[in-house]
């Protein structure tokens, strides 16, 4: 695809809701998550710098990263977790470029839960935003992860704020309560509107 469609929003937003939406259209999903999974998979030379740079404990016994051993190092040291960023922030932006243009529908999206503080919005061609007040999102986020209120909060303040989010949207989607039933036809007229950029 040569029109990349950034789609993010905080955490409990509904992302993955509308992502799937967008799937009956037969778009593309790049997911950022996944993407920061698959450059430390087992075997990948991202991993084999992780083990010569913390130690041949950082990896299980199956060959794969130990994650946990790792995020508690990046907890407990700042450095750790800088050299960490700076290996691995360059590798997932560049892996998922490379996914999207070999997407083959007509455009793709990269759902991407901190497109915002990463600064991913240079990387896409437009964003999406999917907007819930905030009081919603924890609400919705303790009942799905049974989390507790204190724990979501601080999820939350680690991401940027809604304002801060909603001025880098090209693009919103309301996903408060009560207008789920709206989100189909949504999703339906901003389709249409991206396969109208492309054709321009
Ligand atoms: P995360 O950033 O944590 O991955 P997300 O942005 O992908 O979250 P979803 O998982 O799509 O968000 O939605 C969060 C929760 O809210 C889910 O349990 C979902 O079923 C619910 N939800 C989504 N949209 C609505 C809505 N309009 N009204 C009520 N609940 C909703």
């Amino acid at each position: 695809s040569n029109l990349i469609i950034g789609l993010t929003g905080g955490i409990g937003s509904g992302k993955t809701t509308v992502a799937n939406l967008f799937k009956q259209y037969d778009i593309d999903i790049i997911d950022a998550d996944i993407v920061a999974r698959q450059v430390v998979a087992k075997g990948a030379p991202a991993l084999q710098q992780i083990q010569l740079h913390f130690g041949e404990d950082y990896l299980l016994p199956n060959g794969e990263l130990n994650r946990t051993k790792l995020r508690h190092k990046v907890f407990q040291e700042p450095e750790a977790k800088q050299w960490l960023n700076t290996l691995l922030h360059p590798l997932i932006r560049e892996e998922m470029i490379t996914q999207c243009q070999q997407a083959k529908s007509p455009y793709c999206l990269l759902v991407a839960p901190l497109l915002i503080e990463n600064s991913l919005f240079q990387t896409v061609d437009k964003v999406l935003v999917v907007d819930i007040p905030e009081q919603e999102q924890i609400k919705r986020t303790m009942t799905r992860d049974e989390n507790t209120q204190a724990q979501v909060e601080a999820i939350m303040a680690s991401q940027v704020s809604r304002q801060e989010r909603l001025k880098h949207a090209d693009f919103v989607i309301e996903n408060t309560t009560g207008e789920q039933e709206q989100l189909p036809l949504k999703v339906e007229q901003l389709h249409r509107h991206f396969l109208k950029l492309i054709a321009k």
